[in-house]
């Protein structure tokens, strides 16, 4: 069965947790799990004996104390209680594979890292210190903290340095879940404590707030804090403890906490003025009260943590759904995992090109109107003009102009004309081509399970790629060559079926200077432009034909043929290495997968306590 004593160090651990995962504080809008469990922060005047009271809370020497600005950042100090007898060490998220086990060693990388962010100087910075400490000699407990409240800037500091400490101060305990140790020297007036002054505004009523009489060895002569102690003076919902800690004289003679605490207990039990309270005074009672008013109000919170715990898992399995399961190991599941995605890849592929998905149009775009247009576009009023014509034609007759018909000319002007059909032909496999080269991109994005993958992505790109530029060759070849076709053998029955310029003419008797007139070679020019009209139509229908055999038909039956053939071909190693992935996404796999292992692990430890009442 959990103990109480289990669930706070649950609820530790799951804050430990928290700070490692970055998950501390936090401005999301779910509040973090961190902000719904409870954490001890120790507030006061400046020198009024905080570092002190958290020292002997802890019952280890390890932090830096002494007159001045001491504390100049907040220390958050997470007590794990461990089994007797285990070695007892400290640990620093800053430094996580660090164990101090010597706490002289704690403290001087507290100032270190203190000075590592404000310098050696009097500033302060609000960025917490975390440091967990393992023992089998702490209560589990969470505490913090934090540079002491102060009136002025001295010498070193900015003006606004009072009101700078004020504001970390207050954004830590108006936290609701904040237990607030309100601590004030004996030597000073309660009325003038800062500590209370500020648990007051945030905890008007006092049920969060545990008042610390610190400093009674060091009261006047004459005088007591029994009005204090006893509530009299300022009544909270806790009692008031009072503490003796080491003067600073104790620290500089090295006086041990063993010693300390035992001359703690003398000073209660044998204070004629204490001595009915000696057993509710001292450190060792406050951690005790401490730990109980934690049981009672983590009992309180559990149905809340619960579910807000339950949130966290759900979030967390969407998410590594979303980012997907580990790869894994062996070859051939390799081999089988990357099959699948590049079919996963081929599948939308071909949606874009059957219409499930969009851009397969665009192809029927490149035949319907840019291949026609192009087409129209062709300069034969250019090539067939009279002057051209003519020019043309007189060049084939050579010395001899033609007597019937001038079969050179005609034949030239065809050739020059069937030519032109090169371009758009060309012009089609191409707009084809990166039609399909932006599909291949498209559904690359578009294959969810391949994002994880960027150098199969890569790879993959670059492999259909490749094919497409043979497909491009391929279909180039084809087109033009049915360009080629269309001059190596002329149709003809349309020549046949011209009408005689003699029968057109209808004068026979016509003089042959005549047959060399503006109007024969105008005829001439319409002939051919009518012949070259057709093959237009023809090449119209046909190149859309070679395009799709060549180009869209194999890059739907083999774009990834080559691919497969080379992944065949991979060694073991090889094969993973394209399944490696992106860091920055295996690391935010890894934290999901350890913070939902956390997560269930706490929701199960909750269930238990829960149950067993
Ligand atoms: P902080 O600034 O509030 O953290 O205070 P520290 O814990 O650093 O203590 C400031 C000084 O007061 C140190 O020199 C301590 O030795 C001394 N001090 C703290 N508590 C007591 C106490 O109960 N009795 C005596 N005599 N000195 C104390
Ligand atoms: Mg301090």
């Amino acid at each position: 069965m959990a103990t109480m004593e289990s669930l706070i160090g649950l609820v530790n651990r799951i804050q430990r947790a928290c700070t490692v995962l970055g998950d501390y504080g936090g401005d999301s809008a779910l509040p973090t799990l961190w902000e719904s469990l409870p954490s001890v922060v120790v507030v006061g005047g400046q020198s009024s004996g905080k570092s002190s009271v958290l020292e002997s809370i802890v019952g280890r020497d390890f932090l830096p104390r002494g007159s001045g600005i001491v504390t100049r950042r907040p220390l958050v100090l997470q007590l794990h209680k461990t089994e007797q007898g285990l070695q007892e060490y400290a640990e620093f998220l800053h430094l996580p594979k660090k164990r101090f086990s010597d706490f002289s060693l704690v403290r001087k990388e507290i100032q270190d890292e203190t000075d590592r962010l404000t310098g050696k100087s009097k500033q302060i910075s609000p960025v917490p210190i975390h440091l967990s400490i393992y023992s089998p000699n702490v209560v589990n407990l969470t505490l913090i903290d934090l540079p002491g409240l102060t009136k002025v800037a001295v010498e070193g500091q900015a003006e606004s340095i009072v009101q700078d400490i004020e504001n970390m101060v207050r954004s830590y305990v108006e936290k609701p879940n904040c237990i607030i140790l309100a601590i004030t020297p004996a030597n000073q007036d309660i009325a003038t404590s800062d500590a209370i002054k500020i648990s007051r505004e945030v905890d008007p009523t006092g049920e969060r707030t545990f008042g610390v009489l610190t400093k009674l060895d060091l009261m006047d002569k004459g005088t007591n804090a029994l009005e204090v102690l006893e509530g009299r003076s300022y009544r909270l919902q806790h009692p008031w403890v009072g503490i003796v800690n080491r003067s600073q004289a104790d620290i500089n003679k090295n006086m041990d906490m063993i010693a300390a605490r035992q001359r703690e207990r003398e000073f209660f039990v044998t204070n004629p003025d204490y001595g009915h309270l000696a057993s509710k005074m001292g450190s060792e009672y406050l951690a005790k009260l401490l730990s109980k008013h934690l049981e009672s109000v983590i009992k309180a919170r559990i149905p809340g943590i619960a579910s807000l715990i339950n949130k966290n898992i759900n979030e967390l399995e969407a998410e590594l759904n979303y980012l997907g399961r580990p790869v894994a190991i062996d070859s051939g599941a390799q081999l089988y995992t990357i099959l699948e995605l590049c079919r996963a890849f081929d599948r939308i592929f071909k949606e874009h090109l059957d219409g499930g998905r969009p851009g397969g149009a665009r192809i029927y775009g490149v035949f319907d109107h840019q291949l026609p247009a192009a087409l129209r576009k062709l300069p034969f009023d250019r090539h067939l003009s009279f002057q051209n014509v003519k020019n043309v034609v007189s060049e084939a007759d050579g010395y001899q102009p033609h007597l019937i018909a001038p079969e050179q000319g005609y034949r030239r002007l065809i050739d020059t004309a069937l030519n032109y059909f090169r371009g758009p032909a060309e012009a089609s496999v191409d707009a084809v081509h990166s039609i399909l080269k932006e599909l291949v991109r498209r559904s690359i994005m578009e294959t969810q399970e391949l994002k994880r993958f960027p150098i199969l992505q890569a790879e993959l790109a670059a492999a259909a790629n490749e094919a497409l530029e043979r497909f491009r060759e391929e279909s180039k070849k084809t087109t033009l060559r049915m360009v080629d076709m269309e001059s190596s053998y002329l149709t003809v029955d349309f020549f046949r079926k011209l009408p005689q310029e003699v029968d057109k003419g209808g004068n026979p008797a016509v003089p042959s200077a005549d047959r060399y007139s503006e109007g024969h070679f105008r005829r001439i020019g319409l002939n051919v432009f009518s012949y070259v009209g057709m093959v237009s139509e023809t090449l119209r229908n046909t190149i859309p034909k070679a395009v799709v055999h060549c180009q869209v038909r194999e890059a739907k039956r083999s774009l990834l043929d080559n691919f497969y053939t080379q992944l065949g071909k991979k060694e073991g190693k090889q094969l993973s290495q394209l399944l490696d992935e992106d860091p920055m996404l295996m690391e935010r796999r890894q934290q999901c997968a350890k913070r939902l292992e956390l997560y269930k692990s706490a929701r199960d430890e909750i269930d238990s306590v829960s149950w067993s009442g």
